[in-house]
């Protein structure tokens, strides 16, 4: 379900895919539109994202396609997400 932020914008809690580096991603706030500058690519329906590689964003920015955005560094209330996780 998206959850509409402070900022009105609208947002869906995914996970990112595990990575050897990272492997228990916390949920990251989504924004269901997509961005002109995005690098996420994201599976609604399992609820995960990845960072694009450098040939899907290029591949993306040439066909006018928008990926998606992590709203953490699009926010206003941004800090507001990060109280919300150390809870
Ligand atoms: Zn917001």
């Amino acid at each position: 379900m998206p959850y509409i932020c402070k900022c009105k914008a609208e947002i869906i809690w995914m996970t990112a895919l595990p990575t050897p580096r990272n492997p228990n991603p916390r949920p990251n706030p989504i924004e269901v539109k997509p961005h002109e500058k995005g690098n996420l690519v994201i599976d609604r329906n399992k609820g995960i994202y990845r960072f694009a590689t450098k040939t899907e964003i290029e591949f993306a920015r040439r066909e006018n396609k928008n990926l998606y955005i992590s709203h953490y560094s699009n926010c206003p209330f941004s800090k507001d997400f990060r109280n919300r996780e150390k809870k």
